[in-house]
């Protein structure tokens, strides 16, 4: 399939035909119900238009935010305002944590459990109603397929491997479409907006893509605020 917009719309339509309900994190899938996830690893501007997207089908998602991303900072008016605008679609904003900015190895539970309370203190102040779920960015092993005290993890074995996992990490549906084998009863399914667009793009080019945008939004700031007339 080809990475666009258009594409992932007639993907959700795919689903709802299907007879699919959408649903969180709060509790474990019933039959029929599916969770769509986002991980926002570059881009929450294309996270705002899937967010756009899926609210015209009624349908509703999880976007999973990084406090901890060089590429966006979800304080900055821009960005909060793509996050707030998400939330009003009707969707849910939560936590992508990054374990790799903290730790090689597994760390200490109660350890884990302090600096994921501590993200999901900052990106409270900027979300309405945060949600309870927490998705690991890049996810060591592990993180996968198993519980944490305190925690709602969005690999923990009832939203992972109990059900129908399906993600496009690496573009990998541009060769197999994510229900080659059927329509599953219960799903979660993993897309990254960055890795979408109005136009088809490899994933390479996409990342040029997202590189591209963020150095110019750097570029216009710095003229904006610092070499503009009457800065001082
Ligand atoms: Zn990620």
């Amino acid at each position: 399939m080809e990475f666009t917009f258009e594409r992932y719309g007639a993907l959700l339509d795919e689903l709802t035909s299907a007879g699919y309900a959408f649903t969180g994190y709060e509790r474990s899938l019933a039959d029929g119900e599916a969770i769509l996830r986002h991980d926002v690893d570059w881009s929450p501007e294309k996270a705002c238009r899937m967010a756009e997207i899926e609210a015209d089908r009624g349908v509703t998602a999880t976007y999973f935010v990084l406090v901890t991303s060089p590429f966006y900072n979800v304080h900055f008016g821009e960005i909060r305002d793509c996050l707030h605008r998400i939330e009003s679609l009707g969707h849910t904003v939560a936590l992508h944590f990054s374990t790799h900015q903290y730790w090689d190895a597994e760390p200490p539970g109660e350890e884990l459990r302090r600096r994921v309370d501590e993200e999901q203190s900052v990106l409270g102040t900027v979300t309405r109603e945060m949600g309870d779920a927490v998705a690991f960015h890049i996810p060591p092993s592990w993180t996968l397929d198993r519980s944490f005290d305190g925690i709602t993890s969005a690999y923990e074995p009832r939203f992972f491997s109990e059900i129908a996992y399906r993600a496009d990490s690496g573009q990998r549906w541009r060769d197999e479409h994510p229900f080659d084998g059927g329509i599953p009863d219960r799903l979660q399914l993993l897309t990254h907006p960055g890795l979408w667009g109005e136009t088809d793009a490899s994933f390479e080019a996409r990342l040029r893509e997202q590189e591209g945008q963020r150095f110019d939004a750097t570029r216009e700031f710095l003229a904006s605020e610092f070499l503009g007339e009457g800065s001082a």
